[in-house]
């Protein structure tokens, strides 16, 4: 008779397991010298995700290529362009470098296909619709890089849509009018959307609209914390009805409550400073500099495993176990006690089988649903 411990472990070794939604391209590939090859640890270098953590507890991961908000100029979009491709053709070369162990998957089948080749599969997904710029074209350019996943916003909103966070309030009461063709055009290519950090009404615009089920590649649920970054039961459901996914978020603020202090209006004045800044090498290592001071005068709160899992059990609860995934936010500010990197996964199996969770349940969470929202997506592409 096996242990317990070994039951989970050989059940975490059989799903199919994926993440939605980590910043690895930005903090890893993205910076001098990181090796993706080599074992890192988050006490080292705060990094979460590399090929050696991910062997034996995680089969797929969502690389998210992403470029914070900044000026909505013509000079301001080209920066962001250029800067999101240097990000795909990073990332396109340390994938190729590495190819002995993963691989670029464009398809739910590709995924599995890796998985039975012994390799990890590397999604890409698109955070913040800025670095299209104002080409709805550019959509179809980034489908050929490799991206299958497009996020409509990040904190501050943008030329398509309306952000959660932003302190200036809407702007667009949800989509823009070129958020509505960015829909369009993802619906024709059959790229997925991703409405994390998008505002409410943007969601909503967005289920209304999509052909395709929607995600959240990373958000959790207002009812159990109470931040904007999180979506409320009645938009679950709605969610859910379209056919879409929420992959649970584990980052800190939005997993637990924790009193404020003046951290999201520092946030939000760090934000702003930037919102008409052109992207520039200089300008980067400025608001990186920015942003870990900001951080070091309002440490993020102690969240656990627990509280992480609280959002998953409400998120099944109100849109049922076919409509809920897993997407940490590793390498982009997620990570709470016993669960703070990939390797940390099968310790997620273990304590939702110890839970009382099902392999069915299991199996629907860590990427069965997910992969169901990327082939209704496949099916209607042209
Ligand atoms: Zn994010």
């Amino acid at each position: 008779m096996n242990a317990p411990e070994n039951n989970a472990a050989a059940l975490h070794a059989r799903l199919f397991t994926l993440d939605t939604h980590s910043d690895t391209p930005t903090a890893g590939f993205l910076r001098a010298g990181w090796d993706f090859g080599a074992r890192h640890s988050y006490a080292d270098d705060h990094s979460q995700v590399d090929l050696p953590r991910m062997r034996g507890a995680v089969d797929a991961m969502v690389f998210a290529v992403y470029v914070g908000q900044m000026s909505r100029t013509p000079e301001g979009w080209r920066a962001a362009h250029e800067r999101a491709l240097r990000c795909f053709e990073r990332t396109q070369a340390v994938l190729q470098e590495h190819r002995g162990e993963c691989g670029l998957a464009l398809t739910a089948g590709d995924g599995l296909a890796l998985k039975a080749a012994g390799k990890r599969a590397i999604y890409l997904s698109v955070e913040n619709s800025y670095s299209l710029g104002r080409e709805a074209g550019n959509v179809e350019k980034f489908k050929k890089l490799g991206v299958r996943i497009l996020g409509l916003t990040h904190m501050l909103s943008n030329d398509v849509a309306d952000s959660s966070t932003d302190p200036r309030g809407p702007e667009w009461g949800g989509l823009s009018p070129f958020g509505r063709e960015i829909v369009a055009e993802c619906n024709r290519l059959g790229i997925v959307l991703d409405a994390s950090h998008a505002s409410d009404a943007a969601l909503r615009d967005l289920l209304a609209l999509s052909k395709v089920p929607v995600v959240l590649s990373h958000s959790g649920c207002r009812a159990v914390c109470d931040h904007p970054r999180n979506i409320g039961d009645e938009l679950l459901r709605a969610l859910a009805a379209q056919g879409g996914v929420i992959e649970i978020n584990a980052l800190p603020v939005a997993v637990v409550e924790a009193p404020d202090g003046g951290r999201t209006a520092a946030f939000s004045e760090m934000l702003l400073r930037y919102a008409d800044t052109v992207l520039t090498p200089a300008v980067l290592a400025a608001e990186d500099e920015d942003y870990a001071r900001v951080s070091r005068s309002y440490p993020k709160p102690v969240a656990t495993i627990g509280d992480y899992i609280r959002h998953i059990e409400h998120a099944v609860l109100v849109a049922g176990i076919d409509h809920v995934g897993i997407g940490c936010d590793f390498d982009g500010g997620g990570g709470v006690e016993g669960l703070n990197d990939v390797a940390d996964f099968p310790a997620l199996t273990q304590t939702l089988l110890n839970c009382g969770w099902s392999d069915v349940a299991l199996t629907k969470l860590w990427g069965g649903n997910t992969l169901r929202v990327l082939r209704a997506a496949e099916a209607l592409s042209c």
